[in-house]
Formats: C-alpha cells, structure tokens, sequence
C-alpha cells in the first residue's frame, strides 16, 4: 500500500521504518528543513518503563500545585489564559478517574515493549549512537519517594525489575555524585537506559531511505479534509493521493485533523535542556539521574553532558538565565565538576505534546485510512519504537504483539 507519513521527528522516522519493513511504499513529509529538529532534537534521552510517569498519576496534582506555589517544581506558567478550558477540564477528571492507574499501567507496558522493539532495530541494523545503562531516581527526601510508590507497585505488577537504594548504597552505584546535598536515597533501574534520540533518529533514517523510504522535507502538509483523507495538500500547492497517512507531527497533530471532525485534547509544554562539554569524566554520572523533587535529568551523551527538566505553559521567559536557573542549580547540587558551564553551553527549547489523561494517542482516528501516533508528551523516545511497530502491525491488518487499551481515540 501507498502511505504517507507527517512528520519526521522520532516518531515519524520510527513508523515510517516499521512501514517500509512490513513492505509497504513510503513516503515521509516533513516542514521543516531536517529531520528531528523539534521535540526530539535535545530530549534528555530516558528510555525504559522505569521512570515513564502520567501527569494523571494519582496524587500528583496536588503535590506539584504546592511545590508550584512554592518555586520547586520547575513548572512556570505565562498566563492562566495559555491553559485551554476543555483540556484542564479533562485533565482534572482524568486524575481523579478509579483507572488513572490503568492508563499508567498501559504507558508502562508501551515502553517495555518499545524497548525490545528497540534493541531488536538496533540488532538488526547494526545500529551504533551514544548511550549509558541504568538509570537512577534520586530522592532528596522519603517524601520524594512515595510520590513515586504508584508507578512502582505498577512496575512490580508487571515484574519489571527496580531496586531502592539507601543513600549509601547510591553512592558506590554513582560514586561521583556529590555528598553535599542531601540524599535519602534512590531507586535504580538497572534494565533502562539513556540514549541519543536525535542521532538514533538520524541513523533510523538512513536505513530506512535504503529500503526505499523517500524523505520530503520543506514539504508542510495543510489541514485533513473529510472529502478526501488520502489526499495531501501542500503549502506550496501540491497534492499527492495516498492509501493510508499516518499523523506523526507532534504538537500540530491537533491542526492537521481538526477538520475531520477529530479534536486532540493536547497542551504544548515547553521543556529546557543544557548541554555542556563534559569536563571531567570521573565527576560525571555513569547512568541517567533524575532529580525527583525538581523532575530535572541529567545524563552523560558522548563527551556532552545533558541536563533537562521544566515545564513552562505559554510564551518563553524573556531571559534565557530565568528558564535554566533549576537546571545549573540540579547539576551543581550533585555533578558540580562534571561540565563545562561557562561557555558554548546548549540551550534548546522543547515541546512536549501532552494529551489531557498523559498517554499517547495510537491507531485508527476513526476516519478511514487516516492513523494517529501522536501525543506522546514526555516519553515519545522511550515509547517511539514499540508505537511504530504497532501501527504499522494495525495499518498491515496484522494482530499487534502488545495490548493497546485505553490508548485509542475513541476514549475521548
Ligand atoms: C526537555 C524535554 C526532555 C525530554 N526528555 C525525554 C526523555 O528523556 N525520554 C522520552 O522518552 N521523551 C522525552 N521527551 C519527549 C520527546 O522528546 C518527545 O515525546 C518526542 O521527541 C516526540 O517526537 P515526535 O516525532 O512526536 O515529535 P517531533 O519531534 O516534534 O516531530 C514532529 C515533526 O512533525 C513536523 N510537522 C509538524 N506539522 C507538520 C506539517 N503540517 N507538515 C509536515 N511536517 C509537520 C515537525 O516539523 C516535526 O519535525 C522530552 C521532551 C522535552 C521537551
């Protein structure tokens, strides 16, 4: 069959080398001018089911709106007018909801099997990009531990593997990290890992152009219409016909089918990341760290280290000092010497596209021959190859290898 994908971020490229692989005629568009170059350009890079967490997850409203009024949280909204009424609306009842837990549960079995899916990609294509293994959530206090306790007894239900550490114990497991801040503890999750999207990307790319995907980019596909789905319009007043487009354009998936009678509950929310030449690698971590109580990573990438976190609802902070403070301040507060911070440092801007009950959006939109993976918000690298595999099963007409309930469009 003729399929078009929109969108060549991680998501795009992932499906469209499902695609090609299940033979299929593929083409890719994309507006901008490469590949990867919005939300999946300097994403901290976490892969694994360990710290895949919903922003429904039970009790996390109410934590995060204290540590908000309290400056902790790295959450910065610019205007309570940026929030959409329906989507907090929305977002509010899904928190609440008796199946928050299950929605998790759902996400977390998305980046179990993405993550086989991954390894058997990179086996397959002999697949070589920058990554570390482990990753590690850093308590500074108990309380900062039991907010996490649902994701982990979901975990424990699905026998995924987790460890917690006392302080000291965490301190042989990272021994660079500084004894100067206080530290309760940690859990470790020894199966998950930390690796470079964007160049993951690039190289799923290349692969995918030699089995016979063809990549348009500068190519902006107009809004769905309901008349003809298969149809692409281009900005630039081309058209193309297709049998099946699969939308992978982000955080303007919601644009492209409005029209079709299809509204995507999504928030844009912004993120930062850092990345500094590493200065001295005996003081840097040797598997992903993520702050728990300012939701800041921070990983070693090559000879870079990243440092990530923030969510800022609205237009960005005038300064670039004021959106990155949280940032310097996690990595000083335990890898002060890792990094080269005084100069050519890094600084990007993301957006996360986050549905209003957390998880991702996958399969059929409900109008035929059009297929949704979108919405991924903060884990579409950890969640890209697995939802690939998986649409491209469905679109195939074959049974998918993983149980996709409560992640379809139907359940708005
Ligand atoms: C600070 C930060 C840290 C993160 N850390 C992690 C992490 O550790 N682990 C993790 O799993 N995830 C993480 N994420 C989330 C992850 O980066 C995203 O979920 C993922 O990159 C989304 O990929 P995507 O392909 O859906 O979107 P994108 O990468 O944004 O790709 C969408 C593409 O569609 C194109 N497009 C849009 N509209 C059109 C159109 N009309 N026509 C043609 N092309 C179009 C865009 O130009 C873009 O290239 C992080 C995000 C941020 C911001």
């Amino acid at each position: 069959m003729k399929i078009a994908v929109i969108g060549a971020g991680v998501i795009g490229v992932t499906t469209a080398l499902e695609l090609v692989s299940h033979g299929h005629e593929v083409v890719v568009y994309e507006k901008g001018s490469g590949i990867a170059q919005q939300a999946s350009f300097a994403a901290s890079g976490f892969m694994g089911p360990g710290l895949v967490n919903s922003w429904t997850a039970s009790g996390l409203f109410s934590r995060q709106f204290k540590k908000w009024l309290t400056g902790e949280s790295g959450i910065h909204v610019n205007g309570l007018l940026q929030f959409p009424g329906g989507w907090v609306w929305q977002w509010l009842r899904a928190c609440g909801h008796p199946e928050a837990g299950l929605k998790l549960a759902s996400l977390q079995r998305l980046a179990f099997y993405s993550q086989e899916v991954f390894k058997g990609v990179t086996e397959q294509y002999g697949l070589s990009y920058e990554n570390s293994p482990g990753s590690l959530l850093l308590c500074r206090s108990e309380a900062d531990f039991q907010e996490v306790e649902l994701q982990l007894s979901l975990l424990k239900d699905a026998g995924i593997l987790y460890k917690t550490l006392s302080a000291a114990d965490t301190q042989l497991l990272e021994p660079a990290l500084s004894t100067e801040t206080e530290l309760w503890g940690s859990v470790c999750f020894p199966h998950d890992a930390v690796a470079n999207c964007r160049q993951f990307t690039i190289l799923a790319k290349q692969e995918a152009e030699q089995l016979g995907v063809v990549f348009k980019t500068g190519h902006e596909v107009l809004p769905l219409s309901i008349s003809k789905p298969g149809l692409l319009n281009f900005a630039d007043k081309e058209t193309a016909l297709f049998d099946h487009v699969v939308v992978c354009a982000g955080i303007h998936s919601k644009a492209l089918v409005q029209k079709l009678g299809i509204e995507l509950p999504v928030l844009a929310v912004h993120g930062y990341s850092l990345s500094a030449a590493l200065r001295e690698e005996m003081d840097a971590p040797t598997c992903g760290v993520l702050d728990a109580k300012h939701q800041v990573a921070i990983a070693r990438s090559g000879q870079r280290i990243r440092v990530s976190g923030m969510c800022e609802i609205g237009p960005a902070r005038p300064t670039a000092e004021e959106n990155t403070r949280l940032l310097y301040k996690v990595l000083n507060d335990w890898f002060a010497g890792a990094a080269k911070t005084q100069d050519n440092v890094q600084v990007w801007r993301g957006t996360r596209d986050v549905m209003s009950d957390g998880v991702p959006v996958l399969g059929l939109s409900g109008v035929p021959g059009v297929w949704l993976n979108t919405g991924h918000g903060n884990h579409g690298w950890a969640c890209s190859s697995g939802s690939a595999r998986a649409i491209a099963d469905m679109v195939s007409g074959r049974d998918c290898e993983i149980d996709l309930k409560g992640l379809g469009i139907e359940r708005f």
